[in-house]
This record gives C-alpha cells, sequence and structure tokens, in this order.
C-alpha cells in the first residue's frame, strides 16, 4: 500500500487526501521533514504559491524537499504545486522561491481576473480517450518548456496547462475538485514501482 505524503502547509489538502484514501493509499500530512523521509510520493496542493514558499521555509522543510525531488520521490503538483514545481517563476511576489525541478517556466493568475475560476473539458491524450474535467482556480500558465520536461496538456487555444518530467507531474487546474482521478493514479504507479 503507498504511502503518499501530501504538503500541509496551506491550501486544498483535504481534497487530495479524499482522492488519495479513495485509491487506497495511506496519506501522511507532511509540515516537518520527518514526515517526509518514508513517503513514497508526494503532493503540492493547490493554494497560494508564494504562502506556500514562505511557511516551507519557516517549517524547515524546503530543503528537504528540493532534496527529496533531486533524489527522484514521485511528486505531482496541482496549481500553486505546479508553480512551486517550476524552476522559473515570470512573476514571483518579491523574495518567493520555488522548488524547482522542472524545466519549465511558468505565470501566476496566467487566466485574468474576468476568469479567476472555470471548468472545462481537457484533452490529455496520455490518460486516454475520455476527456479531463479541469477546474482552473486563478490558475497558473506554463509559458515555456525546456528540452527536459514534456507537455502533457495543452488548452484548444495552446496554452500549455500539465507538463510531466521523469518523475515529477505538474497542472494548472485540480482535478481533486472534480473526482478526476487519473492524475493521482499515475501518481501512485510511480510510487509503487520505486
Ligand atoms: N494563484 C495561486 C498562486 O499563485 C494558485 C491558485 C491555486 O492554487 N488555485 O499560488
Amino acid at each position: 500500500r503507498p504511502r503518499v505524503g501530501i504538503l500541509a502547509l496551506q491550501g486544498d489538502v483535504r481534497e487530495h487526501a479524499r482522492m488519495l484514501a479513495e485509491l487506497g493509499a495511506e496519506v501522511v500530512r507532511v509540515r516537518r521533514a520527518e514526515e517526509l523521509a518514508g513517503v513514497h510520493a508526494l503532493v503540492l496542493p493547490g493554494g497560494e504559491s508564494s504562502v506556500i514558499d514562505h511557511l516551507a521555509r519557516a517549517f524547515g522543510v524546503r530543503d528537504p524537499l528540493r532534496a527529496a525531488i533531486a533524489e527522484g520521490l514521485p511528486v505531482y503538483g496541482t496549481c500553486a504545486g505546479m508553480i512551486l514545481l517550476a524552476d522559473r517563476l515570470e512573476d514571483a511576489i518579491t523574495g518567493q522561491l520555488t522548488l524547482g525541478g522542472l524545466d519549465v517556466t511558468v505565470r501566476r493568475n496566467a487566466f485574468g481576473r474576468q476568469n479567476e475560476s472555470c471548468e472545462t473539458d481537457l484533452a490529455v491524450p496520455a490518460l486516454g480517450a475520455r476527456p479531463v474535467a479541469a477546474s482552473f482556480i486563478r490558475a497558473p500558465e506554463v509559458t515555456d518548456v525546456g528540452p527536459s520536461a514534456d507537455v502533457f496538456a495543452r488548452l484548444g487555444d495552446g496554452r500549455i496547462v500539465a507538463v510531466e518530467q521523469g518523475n515529477l507531474l505538474a497542472t494548472a487546474f485540480h482535478p481533486e475538485v472534480t473526482g478526476e482521478d487519473r492524475f493521482h493514479r499515475r501518481l501512485l504507479e510511480r510510487a509503487l514501482s520505486r
């Protein structure tokens, strides 16, 4: 039974916990380095990336997280979690850091005020023919993908909203709020093959 951590400093931890428990994982809320040791995979939830960054440093868990990512821990980031995984941020709040790992550039709040939140059916070929019900909430977009990362999904207008690189997966949207479980399943497969 895979043990999956959720970084539980701020954000939609509960929705991810429910999804992972439904898929049979043992869920561990991670706030400190001790809680990170021993997980087979990790979720970085949605929320506010600058707040999560601030708290991760305050809790002394930023460097352990970076080390775990560098060691190949399977990680899935949604929305703010995608921002945290990006190597480059176009519009960081002053002093805001990411954890990094994904060779991409991300722009925060990319979908504009008038469209703070929306839900759309998204084609994600790697997950099969059935489209993904994708919920965007003040979502980021990936504005550049470096040679190490792969585009995993695009909106109809071409904007990149999901990326994958080795054991790292990130989506600008929140499948955990629409009951879409294929991203979490993919994470669990990675966890089990470690
Ligand atoms: N706009 C948020 C940020 O910059 C992300 C929003 C979300 O996670 N739903 O971190």
